[in-house]
């Protein structure tokens, strides 16, 4: 599992980071801090002609309060995001889900926006090359189908970050650069819900911050289960918040990870105007786990996965309560 060969660029601005990616699109990935690239470049699944490194990017590696809410680089760490002050006093959902996130040490070197665009993964995909050639290309390694599900006309591969449901909830936008022009958008928008292109970035685009607003009377919570208790990622995650107005919920939703190739973001109007007791609790969790429609490519089987996921509503929940 040796990389192959490929040139790298370091660019110390942002501008230059763009005129790179522009010029080399497709054929130039970004390394924020690696975590997942390097280990997917070692098993041949990314073979990259050009790799733009974005860790002398001082401009997108901030993280500052402004009038509208929080603004965090997309190379900011996840270890400088999980221990600023302003992040644990207003923003603490997203302190506590870096917290799940692999392992401490992996948190010195992962960035936010690593995070967030990490691809996704499948149990017939994220294996070595003589693994994978003995079933023979699927939709992701540019073959005509999936080995996951033969009808399946689309990849289905799973998308597994922690972080993405808690900023959902949070009401997170993410910034997107490109040469010419910045767009805005909410970040549940970022996903295509195509596991062979997972994300809807532009190839000459960067991900280049994320910003929160204030929490004001919004709840925030995440839970995720795992295989392992430290260096894993989830088998399901789910991320809920609410708002509270006189004892009874006004707002409500949630966002699952870990079930598809785009985290399940699901709200309940029925929902709304009422306590949040156990019948709230129990309503919900049929509700979200109805929508949830995973497959069999991750080690957990789709039953499974589904049945976890009306435990994690009732978990998260009750934390909210
Ligand atoms: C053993 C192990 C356990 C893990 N456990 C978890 C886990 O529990 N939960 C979890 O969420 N993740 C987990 N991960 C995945 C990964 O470590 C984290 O998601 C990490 O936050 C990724 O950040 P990074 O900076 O290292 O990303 P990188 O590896 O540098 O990049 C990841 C992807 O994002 C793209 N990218 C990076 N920055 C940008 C940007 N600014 N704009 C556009 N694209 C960009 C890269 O091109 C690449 O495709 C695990 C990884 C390993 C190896
Ligand atoms: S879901 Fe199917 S197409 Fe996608 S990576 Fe898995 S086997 Fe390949």
């Amino acid at each position: 599992m040796r990389l192959h060969a490929f040139k790298t660029f370091r660019p110390n601005t942002l501008k230059e980071a763009l005129s790179l990616k522009s010029r080399y699109k497709k054929n130039a990935v970004l390394k924020a801090g690696g975590t997942s690239l390097i280990p997917e470049m070692r098993l041949g699944l990314k073979n990259p002609q050009y790799v733009i490194l974005l860790d002398h990017v001082r401009e997108i590696s901030g993280i500052e309060e402004k009038p509208d809410g929080l603004h965090v680089g997309a190379a900011a760490s996840l270890q400088d995001i999980k221990t600023s002050a302003t992040v644990k006093e207003h923003y603490g959902p997203l302190a506590e889900a870096i917290e799940n996130v692999s392992a401490p040490s992996l948190h010195y070197q992962s960035t936010i926006g690593g995070n967030i665009c990490q691809d996704t993964r499948c149990i017939y995909y994220d294996q070595s090359e003589f693994w994978r050639s003995i079933k023979g290309a699927c939709f992701k390694q540019g073959g005509d189908k999936c080995n996951a599900v033969p009808a399946s006309k689309i990849c289905r591969s799973v998308y597994q970050g922690d972080l993405a449901p808690v900023l959902i909830c949070m009401d997170a936008s993410v910034r997107i650069s490109s040469p010419k022009k910045d767009k805005l958008i909410k970040i549940a928008d970022l996903f295509s819900g195509n596991g062979l292109s997972p994300l809807k970035l532009p190839p000459n685009s960067i991900l280049t911050e994320i910003i929160l607003p204030r929490l004001e009377t919004r709840k925030v919570a995440y839970v995720k289960q795992s295989e392992r208790g430290a260096l894993d990622y989830p088998v399901v995650g789910v991320a809920a918040f609410v708002k509270l107005r006189r004892g009874l919920v006004e707002e409500n939703g949630f966002a699952v990870t870990a079930i598809g190739p785009a985290p399940l973001v699901v709200t309940e109007p029925l929902l709304n105007a009422r306590r949040l007791d156990e019948g709230f609790i129990s309503y919900a969790a049929e509700v979200v786990a109805k929508k949830a429609k995973p497959i069999a490519n991750m080690s957990a089987t789709p039953a499974y996965r589904k049945y976890l996921v009306k435990i994690l509503v009732g978990k998260v929940l009750r934390r909210l309560a």
